[in-house]
C-alpha cells in the first residue's frame, strides 16, 4: 500500500509542479492515440510502475489541462488536493453512508456540510438536502421533487418555466423526469439576459387558461453562457403568489454567497424552495461533488423514499438522514468528507477570501478587455464571467455583417488559445457567437488575467486593418 501512494505522489507531485508551463490544451492525433488504449479485458497483470507511466506520460497529458491556473473556459474547476486525501481515506476505509445506521458518524459529517451550504444560502432549520455527482443530478433531484410535491400521479400537463439561457441539465432533468420536452418553457430574457418576471407571469397564466398546470420555475444564479442572475427576489414574489416549486440553480455562482458582494447579487435565494450547488465549481473541488439544498427537508424525503425488506428500518429521528431517501443513489461515496476536510482544515474565511479574489479578477479582466480595440462587452461580470466579441476594424456598429463578426470571434478565439497560456470558450448567445472569460480557478490569480490581456491584444494586433 505504502509502495504504491509513494510510487503515486511521486508522479502527482511534479504533475501539479509543472501545471504552469503544461500546455492550456493537448490534443492533437487525440483519435489515434486514445483508440490505442483500447484492447480486450486482460487475463493476466502489469506492474503498478508501468502503468503509472502510461497513465502520467501518456493518458491524462492528452488533454484540456482543466486544473491549470490557464483555464478560463466553461466552468473552471481546479480539484483541491486535499480532496483527493479524503477520497483516498473514504475509499480505503470504505465505510457505508447510504443509510444512516451503518455509518452515523460519516453520515454526520456529511450531513453537516449540507446544513452548512443550507445556513449559507438563508435556509430555516426544517431544511436539508443531499450530495449528488454534480449539477445535472442536483437539478434532476430537484426536478422530481417538485414534481412529486405540486403535481399528481398524471403530470403530463405539468409545466415548468426557466430561460433561455438556463443549463441545459434543466431540459435533461425534465425529461429524464418524465414531462415531455415542450413542457419546458422558455420565458423571455431582458437585455442583460435575465429572466423577466412579468414574462414569467404572463406564461403562467396563459397555461392556466391552457388547460396546464404550472409547477416549477427554474432560476439561474449565473447562467453558464452569460453569468446572468435572474432576479430572484421578484421571481419568489411570481412562485409565492401562484404556488409554484421555486428552484435556484446555482451550481455555478452559488459559493459566492460566501462572499458580500456574492450575497447581494444573489439576494432574494432564500426564499427558494430548492438550490442547487457545485462543490466542484465554486468549492474548486475535483470533478464529482455537486448539491442539491432543500427549504423542506420532508418534501425530498416523500419524494425519494422507498422501503425495501432487506434495508433497515428508515431512521425514526427525522434529525439522522438516510441518504438514500433523500436522492436516486442507494450506494455511493462518503462524498461529504472531501468537502468537510478542506473547509474544517482551513476554515471559510480562505474560501471567501479566494472568491472573492476571483471577483475581482474577473473585474479587472473585464475593464482591460474592454479597452481594447473593437471590443464589445457583451455581459459584465455579476460574479466571475463576462462576454465580449471583437468588431471588425473600421466597422460602425450595427453596419458590420454579423456572420463577419462571428467568423472574426471564432478567429480571436483560437489566436488566443494557440498562445497555450490561456484557455477560453466561446458560446451562442441568440444565435450569435461570443467568446468568454470565467475566472474560478482557485490556481488562476493576476498572472493569469495578465496574460490572458496580453494574448487577446496580441492577437488583434494582428487582425487585418
Ligand atoms: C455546471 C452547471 C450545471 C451542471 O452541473 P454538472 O456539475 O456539470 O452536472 C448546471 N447548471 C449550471 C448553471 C451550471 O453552471
Amino acid at each position: 500500500m505504502r509502495d504504491m501512494v509513494d510510487r503515486t505522489m511521486d508522479r502527482i507531485v511534479p504533475w501539479i509542479a509543472s501545471l504552469p508551463e503544461q500546455p492550456m490544451h493537448r490534443l492533437d492525433k487525440a483519435h489515434k492515440l486514445a483508440r490505442a488504449l483500447r484492447e480486450p479485458l486482460p487475463e493476466g497483470g502489469v506492474s503498478f510502475r508501468r502503468l503509472l507511466g502510461q497513465l502520467f506520460e501518456r493518458v491524462i497529458p492528452m488533454s484540456l489541462n482543466t486544473a491549470g491556473a490557464g483555464y478560463l473556459a466553461y466552468i473552471p474547476g481546479g480539484g483541491i488536493f486535499h480532496a483527493a486525501v479524503a477520497d483516498l481515506i473514504a475509499d480505503a476505509t470504505n465505510r457505508y453512508v447510504g443509510i444512516w445506521a451503518a455509518a452515523p458518524g460519516l453520515v454526520e459529517i456529511e450531513s453537516t456540510v449540507i446544513r452548512w451550504f443550507a445556513a449559507m444560502v438563508g435556509f430555516p432549520a426544517t431544511s436539508g438536502g443531499v450530495l449528488t455527482s454534480g449539477g445535472s443530478i442536483a437539478n434532476l433531484t430537484a426536478v422530481v421533487t417538485a414534481r412529486h410535491t405540486k403535481l399528481g400521479p398524471d403530470f403530463l400537463r405539468g409545466t415548468i418555466y426557466t430561460s433561455p439561457q438556463a443549463h441545459h441539465s434543466v431540459k435533461k432533468a425534465a425529461r429524464i423526469a418524465g414531462f415531455p420536452d415542450e413542457n419546458v418553457r422558455e420565458v423571455p430574457a431582458d437585455a442583460l439576459f435575465r429572466l423577466r418576471p412579468d414574462a414569467l407571469q404572463a406564461a403562467i397564466t396563459a397555461d392556466r387558461a391552457a388547460g396546464f398546470t404550472p409547477a416549477m420555475v427554474v432560476a439561474s444564479a449565473g447562467t453558464t453562457a452569460t453569468g446572468a442572475v435572474d432576479p430572484l427576489g421578484a421571481i419568489a414574489e411570481v412562485c409565492a403568489r401562484e404556488g409554484l416549486w421555486f428552484h435556484v440553480d446555482a451550481a455555478y455562482g452559488g459559493f459566492f454567497l460566501l462572499t458580500e458582494r456574492g450575497r447581494a447579487a444573489l439576494a432574494g435565494i432564500e426564499h427558494a424552495d430548492s438550490v442547487t450547488l457545485d462543490p466542484h465549481k465554486g468549492l474548486f473541488l475535483p470533478y464529482g461533488t455537486g448539491g442539491l439544498v432543500v427549504r423542506d427537508l420532508g418534501a425530498l424525503r416523500r419524494a425519494h423514499q422507498v422501503s425495501a425488506s432487506y434495508l433497515p428500518p428508515a431512521q425514526a429521528d427525522p434529525d439522522c438522514w438516510d441518504f438514500a431517501d433523500l436522492g436516486p443513489e442507494l450506494s455511493r461515496d462518503p462524498r461529504g468528507l472531501r468537502v468537510w476536510l478542506p473547509l474544517k482544515m482551513h476554515g471559510a474565511v480562505t474560501f471567501r477570501a479566494a472568491l472573492d479574489e476571483k471577483l475581482d479578477l474577473a473585474r479587472d479582466a473585464a475593464e482591460r478587455i474592454a479597452a481594447l480595440p473593437g471590443v464589445e462587452i457583451l455581459s459584465s461580470p455579476v460574479l466571475s464571467l463576462f462576454t465580449f466579441r471583437v468588431m471588425p476594424r473600421g466597422s460602425a456598429e450595427g453596419v458590420t455583417d454579423p456572420l463577419a463578426i462571428d467568423v472574426l470571434g471564432r478567429r480571436v478565439l483560437a489566436g488566443v488559445n494557440a498562445r497555450q497560456r490561456v484557455f477560453l470558450t466561446g458560446v451562442e448567445v441568440d444565435g450569435r457567437h461570443v467568446i468568454r472569460v470565467c475566472v474560478l480557478s482557485f490556481r488562476t490569480h493576476q498572472a493569469q488575467i495578465d496574460a490572458l490581456v496580453e494574448d487577446l491584444a496580441a492577437v488583434l494586433d494582428t487582425l487585418p486593418r
